[in-house]
């Protein structure tokens, strides 16, 4: 409920007419179809000719009885039809056959779910009555009334005033709505209208147990504004209350546009309709041989076969939930999982992937491309190993629309599994040592890095590998042939073997530090990765890239060792080259790699360890070896600036002056041996990132 009822507390009944899945009227022979031209579906019953009778539908009469047992109420041995006296052009005959004092059914309840646990909600009564035709509005001055609806069987499903929020009413509605369709007797069609609401609304001081005023919110046609309606016109009457008004007993609307509720006409009061018992129809008696037959025949009970999924079978509650959500679909899944309750997870996984996406319930009906003897049938070639998962969803596309067996169809394909463990793992182990930085990061503690390598098996195989065979190889060969990184290195390997960092390579070398070159392998080590640059292995020599394309004269050149195999740290040459790095806003760096790029995501911790500090350029020099560097005099907030070298673009005059973003915690080993004066300058292609606000130097970026 929102806060801002306050001391207050909403009241909630609501009324439910459900058509009855009836072939023809209550009282007479006309059929109940929808759609068909206007007045094709009367005769002189319906039209409430003079001298006209009407005669019980008894398939109406079990409908009403199944849905009311269903929602245990209490049939009534003897219960009367009654005329509600009323005018209204959709009315032909000024009354409609209706159940007053003597209802069909009563004292029932529905359980529904709530925040926390589950809540019994009180039906006060089912009674039967007949529908009225419609009056469309709209023909210019001009109304025209269609009564091919006029007659048409309803319950009207009347529950106690125990919901406590619109959210209660609306999970009210669609359970009464579900049980309603799971018995067969309504279609559940709210915007066709053949199920619809009306909610008795009032508040009153929590803690008090007297009612308050009612309003009666007509004709909601959707659970959404059920719920959104029952809030607003609750604050409307606590408005009232507050403002010293008494609240009127009223028949609102409601405009989801403006939402708001309005006036429909101060309400009439049971008198004002002036009931008396039908005099063409007698008195309906129910035996208890049908009352008997009726009661047998009620299936499961949606919320029943809910919990038997779960509890039973293992479904999760939101695969259960869409299994139940629609009793075709239920039925589907019953079957196609009844002969293996075992594979009922997976049977239900399967369906709700890949199934329910070419089924469109309409109504009670749901067309299904497949039988589920065809689902099932796939399900167990998947279990047998047959196939995997994926060859599934190919058998799947082709078996759809036509009674083919699955079974036959692999057998046609040749479809087989890929379990030849020597293939997999040579696939393996080249894969692995196409992406070396990839390696070392699992390798490192990455566990989820996995993942990268059974995406890229999976692919090559076209989905035909068994995933555990995937992963079990994977593993092996990324364990099994390199030493984890994660241990301390080995006490014999000599120091000059040792990888010198990027930065300290470049500053040997030409004493540049930029943010390009940097921040990927700062970052890379963050992350549990050696760092990039492992320039003692490297046999290459040439240009490092940046976003911005290759600036002239900045080299990478390393000694190269004598040719080394493939073995414990020895990265490819690639992986030398910093990687041009893409800032994206969600804290996420993007690495692009020679394969398929991974998105790494940053815990916002490591952000925050760099340091970053705004800082003010206050001097910019171009060099002239290595060009398209300029070197900065950065104040941060400290007693002397910090001095930092970065590719830009800008005139070096125009820096100065420029707020930036400076990464001071960046250890800079460089010639000076002054680390704690140097600074890293974040850069988004050649341009600083900048700040915009005039903070002062040395603010902390966060
Ligand atoms: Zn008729
Ligand atoms: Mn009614």
């Amino acid at each position: 409920m929102s806060p801002s009822l306050g001391e207050y507390e909403v009241v909630v009944g609501l009324e439910v007419h459900a058509q009855l899945l009836t072939r023809t009227k209550l009282f007479c022979g006309c059929e109940t179809s929808f759609g068909d031209p206007p007045n094709t579906h009367v005769c002189p019953v319906c039209l409430g000719l003079p001298g006209a009778l009407p005669v019980l539908n008894g398939e109406a009469v079990r409908m009403a009885s199944r849905a009311a047992l269903a929602l245990s109420c209490a049939l009534a041995e003897s219960s009367v039809f009654a005329r509600k006296n009323y005018f209204y052009p959709d009315l032909p005959k000024g009354y409609q056959i209706s159940q007053f004092d003597r209802p069909l059914a009563s004292h029932g309840g529905l359980e529904i779910d709530v925040a926390g646990g589950s809540k019994r909600v009180g039906i006060l009564r089912v009674h039967m009555e007949e529908d009225a035709g419609k009056t469309l509005h709209g023909h210019g001055s001009e109304s025209i009334v269609d009564l091919n609806r006029a007659g048409t069987p309803l319950i009207e499903i009347v529950g106690d005033p125990d919901l406590r929020s619109g959210a209660e009413a609306a999970e009210y509605l669609k359970r009464l709505r579900e049980a309603l369709m799971f018995l067969g007797v309504n279609d559940g069609n709210l915007e066709q209208g053949s199920f619809r609401c009306d909610a008795n609304v009032s508040v009153r001081k929590v803690g008090e147990t007297k009612l308050g005023t009612r309003t009666e919110l007509k004709n909601i046609n959707s659970f959404r504004f059920v719920s959104e309606a029952i809030e607003v016109e609750a604050r409307r009457q606590i408005a009232a209350l507050e403002a010293g008004e008494r609240v009127r007993q009223q028949t609102r609307g409601y405009n989801d546009v403006r939402r708001e509720t309005y006036l429909l006409r101060d309400k009439e009061n049971e008198a004002g309709y002036r009931y008396f018992p039908e005099p063409d129809l007698p008195p309906l008696v129910l035996d208890e041989g049908f009352v008997a037959g009726v009661r047998a025949s009620l299936p499961r009970a949606p919320q029943e076969l809910r919990r038997h999924l779960v509890e039973q079978l293992g479904l999760t509650a939101y695969s259960a939930a869409v299994v139940v959500s629609h009793p075709r679909i239920a039925a589907f899944f019953e079957e196609a999982a009844g002969g293996h309750p075992a594979l009922a997870v997976k049977t239900a996984n399967f369906i709700l992937s890949e199934v329910l996406r070419d089924v469109e319930p309409r109504g009670l009906t749901a067309d299904f491309p497949v039988t589920p003897g065809q689902i099932a049938e796939i399900i167990e070639l998947v279990e047998a190993g047959t196939i995997s998962g994926k060859q599934a969803k190919e058998i799947y596309a082709k078996v759809k629309g036509s009674s083919a067996s699955p079974v036959d169809v692999v057998r046609e394909l040749g479809m087989r599994v890929v379990t030849d463990e020597a293939a997999l793992e040579a696939m393996a182990r080249r894969l692995v040592e196409a992406s070396p930085k990839q390696a070392a990061g699992y390798r490192a503690g990455k566990a989820n890095l996995l993942g990268f390598f059974v995406g890229q098996m999976m692919k090559e195989t076209r989905g035909s590998a068994s995933p555990q065979v995937v992963n079990e190889v994977l593993k092996r060969v990324l364990a099994g042939e390199e030493r984890p990184s994660t241990e301390p290195p080995m006490t014999a390997e000599p120091e000059a073997m040792r990888a010198p960092s990027l930065e300290s390579a470049a500053l040997a070398r030409g004493g540049a530090t930029f943010m390009d070159s940097l921040i990927p392998s700062a970052l890379e080590s963050s992350l549990g990765m050696p760092p990039l640059g492992d320039a003692g292995d490297a046999r290459v020599d040439r240009e490092v890239e940046t976003p911005h394309g290759p600036p002239a004269g900045v080299h990478l050149k390393a000694t190269p060792p004598p040719a080394s195999p493939v073995g414990p740290r020895s990265p490819i040459a690639d992986s030398v080259i910093p990687q041009p790095l893409t800032l994206h806003s969600g804290m996420l760096f993007h690495v692009p790699g020679p394969s398929a790029p991974p998105v790494i995501p940053v815990p916002l911790s490591t952000l925050a360890s760099l340091g970053l500090r705004v800082g003010v350029i206050e001097s910019a020099t171009r060099l002239h070896n290595p060009a398209a560097l300029v070197e900065l005099l950065v104040n941060v907030g400290e007693a002397a600036p910090r001095r930092m070298r970065a590719i830009l673009a800008a005139a070096a005059e125009s820096l100065v002056g420029q707020r930036v973003v400076v990464a001071c915690n960046v250890e800079v080993p460089g010639p000076e041996d002054e680390p704690r004066t140097m600074g890293v300058l974040l850069v988004v292609g050649a341009v600083p990132l900048t700040v915009p606000f005039q903070v002062p130097p040395g603010a902390q970026v966060e």
